[in-house]
């Protein structure tokens, strides 16, 4: 690795890839002749407008998102939008969560508070190693939306087949998985990523929605800042956004379109999973924790079955320059988070260490 990094498997905020960070740095002082850095410019000026222009072209292209689909970059990360979906897509005042992890827990928690929650599935049974099947669930006939989190960055689980939402409105937190592979944009009413887990620098929530769930006729005491109709009238520059990260995640989704776009991408993040999960699958110290069908290709939690050795493992790990393996503390033990911009080498290099560990422990 060049300049001293490590390879860093945090879960978020998490790497980001290294020719964007060059081009950063090259651009720190003098962005394209302007005189200043990207961080000291007016988002009313023409030379921003031009960066959150293209940065929205570069996302629709990428995703081949249909127009008519807004794109809305929002502050207040993953968390508020837990808040402003039901806020703005409860009409009825009825939704239907499927829970699969603490992120979609958290989710259907802060709905309830905005109206009538049904849990329509959950996995909290086998603490979230799998996906239920939710090919027939019992859909509220007056939901506005069915809520799903698409991969569960603590859990490590990753949806395969969308649920059968019977017609309903479906909407997606995407956050740990945003643009690891091609989505089919028109299966959603909305999808929201929170983009420091696999985009960008933190501070930053995209928000892709089908125009005709923008609505105007919302609760008047909602904050101004909280509706999608403000963020969508006025080109994401309601107010001072995130210009900083918006401008980053730009350089991301071009890097994204030169190595070959999300098909590229998620040839590349399978390739890359699979050494991990093959080397889990063969070992007899280290196990994986979730169903084989549901495992995420970007979370990849796994244990030893004991606290000491886990400890003792995440300790030589991170002695050895591989950091922030350690586990969440709902599932224990250990996570690689490894994102569009963990290269190969960092997994092989991970797993060749824990062989050896292995090897030495027996
Ligand atoms: C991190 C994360 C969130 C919360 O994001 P914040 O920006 O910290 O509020 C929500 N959903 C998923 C899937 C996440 O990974």
């Amino acid at each position: 690795m060049k300049y001293g990094r490590v390879y860093n498997f945090s879960a978020g905020p998490a790497m980001m890839p290294e020719p964007v960070l060059e081009e950063i740095r090259d651009e720190m002082l003098n962005y394209k002749g302007s005189g200043m850095c990207v961080m000291e410019m007016s988002h009313r000026s023409k030379v921003y407008q031009e960066i959150i222009d293209e940065t929205e072209k570069d996302l629709r292209e990428l995703m081949g998102i249909p127009d008519n689909y807004k794109v809305l970059f929002i502050q207040g990360g993953g968390t508020l939008q837990f808040a402003m979906v039901p806020m703005n897509l409860m009409k009825n005042g009825v939704a239907d969560y499927i829970v699969t992890g603490n992120w979609s827990k958290k989710a259907m928690t802060e709905a309830k508070k905005f109206g009538k929650v049904n849990v329509v599935a959950s996995s909290e049974d086998k603490n979230y190693s799998y996906i239920p099947d939710c090919s027939d669930l019992p859909i509220d006939d007056d939901a506005d939306y069915v809520y799903i989190c698409e991969n569960e960055t603590i859990h490590g689980t990753t949806w395969q087949t969308l649920p059968n939402t019977k017609g309903k409105v479906l909407v997606s937190d995407q956050s740990s998985m945003f643009l690891s592979r091609p989505c089919n944009v028109a299966d959603y009413g909305l999808i929201w990523a929170g983009v420091q887990k696999n985009v960008g620098p933190a501070g930053l929530s995209i928000v892709i929605i089908r125009e005709d769930l923008i609505r105007e006729d919302l609760d008047p005491k909602t904050p101004i800042y909280m509706r999608y109709d403000t963020h969508a009238g006025a080109g994401s520059m309601y107010n001072t956004p995130n210009c900083w990260a918006i401008y980053c995640c730009g350089k991301v989704f071009k890097y994204l379109k030169s190595i070959g776009g999300l098909e590229e991408m998620a040839r590349r993040n399978e390739d890359k999973a699979k050494v991990l999960y093959d080397f889990l699958d063969s070992s007899e110290m280290f196990h994986g924790t979730v169903e084989k069908e549901y495992r995420s290709l970007m979370n990849v939690p796994f244990v030893t079955g004991s606290k000491e050795m886990d400890a003792e493992v995440v300790a030589a790990t991170k002695a050895a320059g591989f950091d922030n393996l350690k586990g969440h503390k709902s599932v224990g033990g250990l996570r690689a988070s490894i994102y569009n911009a963990m290269p190969k080498d960092g997994v092989e290099a991970l797993v060749e260490f824990l062989k050896k560990f292995e090897a030495e422990h027996k």
